[in-house]
């Protein structure tokens, strides 16, 4: 261990070092972001992550890995993705509750993509009643379906971060590369017009009530998700420091 720190730059190392101390002092934190595809949850999270010092565990991108990596849960989950359709709770349920234990969830998480059912909240309820835990806000990223179409077909990933471009309105600065790794840019088999709308579908009739669900709690923001991206990470700052 001493011998691989020895080999580190220093300059990393004081960077790492400002980082737990800056950590040190923020509040615990455990949020929900809530939205259709596109409304911009995957764009947020990594701005909220670094603020907070939380993890960010995405489910479509944990499952987007296992079908790449060819994983018994990957074979299971490919087939409802491609259709736009959601996997079994099970299946979702399963990864959170391993991915929760990871030391970078120390601090705290933000779930985006999950729940995205009524039965995934409850569960989500019974994972953190048993670690003495509750979700602090629930971030709805609120949206006219008209506008996402646009957003879905112009996106670009970085599919082993998840981080999130577009065309048009958030383009890379090398076009077609990640602008941290430099790594080529990929379209998700899932953003089509088309395939979306199996996806807002789905959205509507089984993730909205789980909006409910949280609103009965009275921990659900709402926030004005079709604005740029700059003014929607406000509005989410404001809801975070209240
Ligand atoms: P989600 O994770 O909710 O599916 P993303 O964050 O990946 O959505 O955003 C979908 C697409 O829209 C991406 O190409 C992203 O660059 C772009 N985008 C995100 N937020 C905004 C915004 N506020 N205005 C315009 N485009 C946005
Ligand atoms: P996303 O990257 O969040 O758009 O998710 C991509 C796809 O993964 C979805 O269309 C679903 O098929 C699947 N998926 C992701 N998260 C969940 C979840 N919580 N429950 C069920 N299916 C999910």
């Amino acid at each position: 261990m001493a011998s691989s720190l020895e080999d580190v730059q220093t300059t990393d190392l004081m960077s790492e070092l400002l980082r737990r101390m800056k950590c040190a002092s923020k509040p615990d934190k455990r949020l929900i972001l809530i939205g259709p595809p596109g409304s911009g949850k995957g764009t947020q999270s990594p701005i909220i992550k670094d603020e907070y010092c939380l993890c960010h565990l995405a489910t479509g991108d944990m499952l987007r890995a296992a079908v790449a990596a060819k994983t018994p849960l990957g074979i299971k989950a490919k087939e409802a993705m491609n259709k736009g359709e959601l996997v079994s709770d099970d299946l979702v349920v399963g990864i959170i509750d391993e991915a929760m234990k990871k030391p970078s969830c120390q601090k705290g998480f933000i779930l985006d993509g999950f729940p995205r059912t009524v039965v995934q909240a409850e569960k989500l309820d019974e994972m953190l009643d048993k670690r003495g835990a509750k979700i602090d806000k629930v971030l709805n990223f609120a949206i006219d379906d008209a506008i996402l179409e646009e957003r879905i077909t112009g996106r670009w990933i970085h599919a082993s971060s998840g981080r999130s471009y577009h065309t048009k309105f958030a383009p890379p600065k090398a076009p077609g590369v990640d602008d941290v790794t430099g790594e080529p840019l990929m379209q998700r088999k899932d953003d089509t017009a088309e395939v979306l709308k199996s996806r807002l579908e789905a959205f509507h009739r089984q993730t909205e009530p789980v909006i409910d669900y949280y609103v009965k709690k009275g921990v659900v923001a709402h926030l004005p998700a079709e604005k740029p991206p700059k003014e929607v990470t406000s509005e989410v700052q404001k809801v975070l420091s209240s």
